[in-house]
């Protein structure tokens, strides 16, 4: 008999499997996917390595992937860009009119966002669940005593930032959606594509592709779990699908869960964050810069763009569209889309700005094995709420996946974290994390 069946081969699950594994369980991962990775996720058609999912380890410093993809061999570059930061890396910030800001304007708008976010920090600390980021930012906006169009310029980049980060409007993210969000040590992103973490990770594991589960049902024997042409027995499973997959109701849980873990599926958000690639023939942009920025009104909706060329080898820019803009996008054609930012480079860089020889464009709202990008702590919710999505239910069934990390939701080391609990959960004892690239062979 299986002991523990692992839903869905993302980072979460595949580090679950692995470790429990690693401790003499039997354990099987039935995956609705072809492929392992799930929000990791590598486009190679190109010949290159394109990441239609996560790019960036956010913060090297105390981070359980350092040691993971250094074990592995996997390739890294620097690019401390991309948790929104202001400054810190050479960005080409533009100001309202399109003017590229010099180096004393430059260090006046990343002065004037540390300023704010020191007042914001302060006011959301003040701040209950039932508050948005909006309204905190607003009082720490008003707190500056700043004339209107200089509170406006951070009011913008506000907005952008809960957007990126949350894949979700200022509005609708909780004063405290931010609290865990502070970068520590460089970031990183992988010429090689970061699927080659999970890809490495689930080798020699009996991960079932193709499997799609639809039902869960406990008992006091241990769990059973339906597919759409198959059932699985085993003592413990471990669900990792995503949150938006959880909010749909995409697998029948029976008895139906408990309120401690039905209402964080309800009170958390699940942010809508899609990536634009734009390949280039030549490079328009100045050299030296880790990204372009438009400040204030005239950065709606696109608003920064990321030199990725350090990974492709080519000129290409990598922008975002995040919260309602990121669900709008995925109703538009391609050619709407790349035509749209187009036009918002075009008005910086004029006619220098060719057209792209090609495009990649995410649609994560509209996967039905994901139905958003990465959780967020909606108005009404709190950071309890994603630890509390764990459970365990009843002693055999857990979760596990981004939406269960307090400390680090939306991200990949807060998935590979929560499947390292999970694994303790189960096996009743703590396991070293160092144990996860044991016997690992890099082909
Ligand atoms: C566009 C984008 C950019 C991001 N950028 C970054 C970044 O730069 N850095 C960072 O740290 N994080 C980033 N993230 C977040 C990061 O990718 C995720 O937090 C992490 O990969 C989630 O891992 P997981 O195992 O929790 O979930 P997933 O990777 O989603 O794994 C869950 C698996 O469950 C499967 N599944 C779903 N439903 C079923 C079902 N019914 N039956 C069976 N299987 C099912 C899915 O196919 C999937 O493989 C980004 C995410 C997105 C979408």
């Amino acid at each position: 008999m299986t002991d523990t069946i692992v839903v869905g081969a993302g980072i979460a699950g595949i580090t679950a499997a692995r470790l429990l594994r690693a401790a003499g369980h039997r354990v099987v991962v039935l995956e609705a996917r072809d492929r392992v990775g799930g929000r990791i996720w590598t486009d190679r058609t190109a010949g290159f390595c394109v990441d239609r999912g996560a790019s960036w380890i956010h913060g090297l410093t105390g981070n359980p992937l350092t040691t993971l993809v250094s074990a592995l061999g996997m390739e890294t570059r620097e690019f401390t860009v991309g948790s929104f930061q202001a400054g810190g890396r050479p960005i080409a910030d533009h100001d309202a009119s399109r003017r590229l800001l010099d180096d004393e304007a430059t260090r006046r708008w990343t002065t004037d966002v540390g300023t704010a976010d020191d007042l914001l920090r302060a006011t959301v600390a003040a701040s209950g669940d039932d508050e948005s980021y909006a309204t905190a930012a607003e009082r720490a906006l008003a707190a500056t005593g700043w004339e209107p169009e200089r509170a406006d310029r951070v009011r913008v980049f506000y907005r952008h930032r809960t957007e990126e980060q949350c894949g979700a409007e200022i509005e609708r993210v909780a004063a405290h959606a931010l609290d865990e969000d502070a970068v520590e040590g460089d970031e990183v992103i992988f010429p090689g594509g970061y699927d080659v973490l999970p890809r490495t990770l689930a080798e020699g594991l009996d991960v079932r592709p193709g499997k799609t589960v639809t039902a869960v049902t406990r008992s006091a024997a241990g769990v059973r779990v339906d597919t759409r042409d198959e059932s699985f027995e085993a003592a413990h499973v471990i669900v990792t699908v995503p949150l938006g997959v959880l909010k749909a109701g995409a697998i029948a849980f029976t008895p139906a869960l408990p309120d401690t873990v039905a209402g964080p599926i309800a009170r958390l958000g699940m942010g809508v964050f899609n990536k634009v690639f734009l390949q280039f023939p030549d490079r328009f942009w100045q050299d030296g810069v880790y990204a372009i920025r438009q400040h204030g009104e005239a950065g709606v909706p696109w608003h920064s763009w990321y030199d990725v060329s350090v990974v492709s080898g080519r000129p290409m820019l990598l922008t975002f569209a995040g919260g309602a803009w990121g669900r709008e996008i995925e109703q538009k054609t391609d050619e709407e889309v790349v035509s749209s930012v187009l036009g918002a480079l075009r008005e910086i860089y004029d006619d220098c700005v060719p057209d792209p020889v090609a495009h990649w464009i995410t649609r994560w709202g509209v996967d039905p094995l994901a139905l958003g990008s990465y959780s967020y702590v909606a108005v009404g919710s709190s950071h309890d709420d994603h630890d509390a999505l764990a459970g365990p239910v009843d002693g055999v069934l857990h979760f596990a996946g981004e939406a269960t990390w307090a400390r680090d939701p939306a991200t990949v080391h807060g998935a590979l974290l929560s499947g390292h609990r999970a694994a303790e959960r189960i096996l009743g004892s703590p396991i070293p994390l160092a144990g996860l690239a044991r016997g690992v062979v890099r082909s």
